[in-house]
Parts: structure tokens; sequence; C-alpha cells
């Protein structure tokens, strides 16, 4: 890898997040937690030098790549360019997640993503429950996973964690040392293995009153639910609502759980 990208005369852009997994073991770890199907349609985010690539090429049907750096592009388009099954886009992929033009379901995500847009490419694929994959691994830091995996009343318990459970269920975590990846990172990283629910917890139509109420619950983590909620929403409607789902009004909105959560955006915004 050191070679190639000398060979290459690539700088590594470190805004990119360029850091590459080169541990062969670990990367075989990834595959066996991505139980591919040689059927299975994969979307790769941030192939970079195409290790991931070469494994997700060799264990399933087709696999699309979104790779910003043109650079890198180059060199995967030599390495894979002549295998059908190897889609490549060079562009950014919350551009492309964005676009919302690509189903992805029945897709899988499966990638060490861009650690600084890790989150926001995981809540966009995802936040659509339809469109979004059937199983996600990925390797990010570990400070986000340790988000995502967190229960209600913990510190880390907030936002992100309630965005991506409401459509998905994690299966299992595993830590990824530094020294796996070229250049080493500042952070730890730890790979996160996601499945979609097989049926949703809201309606479709529901889903983004769940996500402004969540946005809205947490917007000052410190205050009660109640006070963070008044701006947005009469407060005899709230009272009312809080009652009917047994929440008491006293508490923060770090304590309530995901159902709690569904039932409250249920009764502030019900179908008439
Ligand atoms: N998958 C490779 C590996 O494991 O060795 C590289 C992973 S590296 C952590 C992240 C990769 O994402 C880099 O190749 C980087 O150029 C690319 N990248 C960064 N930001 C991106 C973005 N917004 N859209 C698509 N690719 C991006």
């Amino acid at each position: 890898m050191k070679s190639l990208l000398t060979e290459e005369a690539i700088q590594l852009t470190k805004s990119l997040g360029q850091n590459f997994l080169h541990d062969g073991n670990q990367l075989e770890r990834i595959i066996r937690a991505s139980c591919l199907r040689a059927t299975d349609r994969v979307l790769e985010i941030g192939p970079g030098l195409g290790p991931l690539t070469e494994r997700l090429l060799d264990n399933s049907k087709e696999v699309l790549a979104i790779e910003k750096d043109r650079r890198l592009a180059d060199i995967l388009e030599k390495r894979f360019g002549e295998r059908p099954e190897f889609k490549l886009e060079i562009q950014d992929a919350l551009a492309f997640l964005k676009r919302g033009d690509q189903g992805l379901s029945p897709w899988k995500l499966i990638s060490n993503l861009p650690y600084s847009v890790a989150s926001r490419i995981l809540v966009e694929a995802t936040h659509e429950y339809v469109r979004g994959p059937e199983r996600i691994v990925v390797t990010m830091q570990k400070e986000v996973v340790d988000r995502i995996l967190c229960d209600p009343g913990k510190r880390q318990y907030g936002v992100i964690t309630l965005l991506l459970r409401l459509n998905y269920e994690p299966l299992e975590s595993f830590q990824i040392p530094r020294t796996c990846f070229h250049p080493i990172p500042d952070v730890d990283s730890c790979c996160v293995v996601l499945e979609k629910r097989k049926t949703p917890l809201l309606p479709s139509h529901r889903a983004p009153d769940f996500y402004r109420l969540v946005k809205i619950s947490f917007g000052q983590r410190r205050k009660k639910l109640v006070n963070n909620l008044k701006p947005h929403w009469d407060m005899e409607i709230v009272k009312k609502a809080l009652q009917d789902c047994g929440i008491s009004d006293q508490l923060r909105g770090e304590k309530l759980s995901l159902t709690e959560f569904i039932d409250l955006t249920n009764a502030l915004s019900p179908d008439v």
C-alpha cells in the first residue's frame, strides 16, 4: 500500500479521512460480518485503494463504489475497471445519497467510512425505511459506534442513537486496532453491523415527525424535555401527549427510550 502511494506520488489528504485499512485479518472479519451472498449488490463508500473492494467483488454480484478523490479513483479504475461487476462513481457520497434516485434496497452498505462525514452518511442512507440497505457493515470512529449502541440515560445516548435505531438493529461490533491502518489514525476505530428491521416501527409518512421530535428534544440536553418542546408545540398538547404516553413531564429527553419517542411522535401528531 505504501509503495503504491509512493509510486503514484500520492500525498494523502487528512480532511478526506484517508486512513487505509491494510490488515488482512480485519478485512476478512468485515467480509464475514457482511454475510455476503453471490446475488448481493454492495454499495461501498470511500473505497480508497480498494483493499475491501477486492474482497467485496470476490463475494458479491456487484459493487458500486463512490470515491471523492479522483487520484484514488484512477487507481481503482486501473485495478478493477475490467471487472463487469465493478461500478465506480467519482463524487461526494453525501451528494450521491441525497440525490435519492438510487434505491439502496436490497443493497448492503459495506464501507470503511470517511470519519468526518460518517454519521451524516449513515443518517442519509437509513432515514427512509423502504430505500435503506438491508445490512450495514461500517467501520468508523469508535466514539460514534458507542453512541449508536448506547442505552437511554447514558452520556453518549442521543440523536444519532435514535435516528439509526428507528429502522435498524445493531447485531455486533468489534474494535479494530489503530495499527491496522496507514497512516495510523488519531482515534480508535470500530466496525458495527446493523440490520434493517423486518417491519418499520413507524409508517414512512410519520418518520419525519419522529426525526424532528428527537432533534428538538436534544436541542439543549440539560433542559427538561417540556422546555425543549415549548417553543414548537402548544404546552397543553405536550402535557396531554406526555400523560397519554405515561411519560413524566419532569424528565429530560435523554431518559426516554426509542419506544417512548415513537409513542410521543404519534401522540403529538395523530393521524386524523
Ligand atoms: N476503504 C478504504 C480502506 O479501507 O482502506 C479507504 C477508507 S478511508 C477511511 C476513507 C475514503 O473515503 C478515502 O478513500 C477518501 O478519499 C474517501 N472519501 C472521503 N470523503 C468522501 C466523500 N465525501 N465521499 C466519497 N468518498 C470520500
